[in-house]
């Protein structure tokens, strides 16, 4: 991997402070200060917040499987009515999933996720807390909050390093500790905003319209809309020619 995709965010950093040299050197006019740390702001927001742009760390965002493959993946579980559900439909149309999971959560319904286990399913860090203001962190906390989901996730499947940052941010601090951890992480490019509508049809659509080979999908087994949409979704994605896999590729962090 070259150094420029590996060090995206520290040339962005270095970038910036050369311009503030420059400015300060030829002496530049107010508003082009205010409008250079915009796009510096702007970069750093965008690079948080979409992790498809790898900005500060390697995700995997999409398959790379020699067929048309698709994989799901569900985050914030195990939920202890709508999990079991989602379960039941993957089964019955034979389809294995990635679940990441809240540690929080796992310490709750620990039967659920036995079962995730036991019917071939992954599971995979979403952190302990799924706290929203995690992106704040010190790396100190981040590492302990994603250690301790990690040593539960361990009891369950010994060798999972799969992580998703929750709600996808990701910066310097949560980078580290990934790398820290050894940690896997797993980015989409099919994002369903399953949370903002109840429309099933609606979801079921934009994924469809979206639908490339290899592509991630990212869903939520929390849900009650989950069976019934999966029900609908998984038919229509087989008649397109195809699979479900969750053969990952290795992970690019090093
Ligand atoms: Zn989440």
């Amino acid at each position: 991997m070259d150094v420029f995709t590996k060090n995206k965010h520290r040339i962005v950093v270095l970038v910036f402070l050369i311009g503030l040299g420059l400015l300060y050197y030829f002496n530049g006019a107010i508003i082009y200060w205010i409008i250079w740390a915009l796009c510096f702001l702007i970069t750093e927001f965008c690079g948080a917040y979409f992790i498809q742009l790898n900005f500060h760390l390697q995700a995997t965002n999409k398959l790379n499987t020699a067929k048309p493959s698709i994989m799901l993946s569900f985050d914030d579980g195990p939920h202890a009515k709508n999990t079991p559900l989602v379960l039941d439909v993957l089964e019955t149309h034979q389809v294995k999933a990635v679940f990441f999971l809240i540690g929080k959560n796992i310490q709750e319904q620990e039967e659920i996720v036995k079962q995730i286990v036991a019917k071939g399913h992954l599971i995979g860090n979403h952190s302990f807390s799924h706290h929203h203001l995690i992106d704040t962190w010190s790396s100190k906390k981040v590492l302990n909050d994603l250690t301790q989901c990690q040593q539960l996730i361990h009891q369950y499947q010994a060798q999972s390093l799969l992580f998703r940052p929750p709600f996808g941010v990701t910066n310097p601090r949560i980078s580290k500790v990934v790398k820290q951890l050894q940690l896997h992480t797993i980015g989409w490019n099919i994002r369903s905003y399953d949370t903002s509508t109840q429309n099933i049809s609606k979801i079921k659509q934009r994924i469809l319209n979206k639908l490339r080979p290899n592509s991630i999908i990212l869903l939520h087994d929390r849900l009650d809309i989950m069976p019934e949409l999966l029900n609908e979704l998984i038919p229509e994605i087989k008649k397109r020619g195809f699979e479900f896999s969750i053969e990952l590729p290795k992970s690019t962090n090093d």
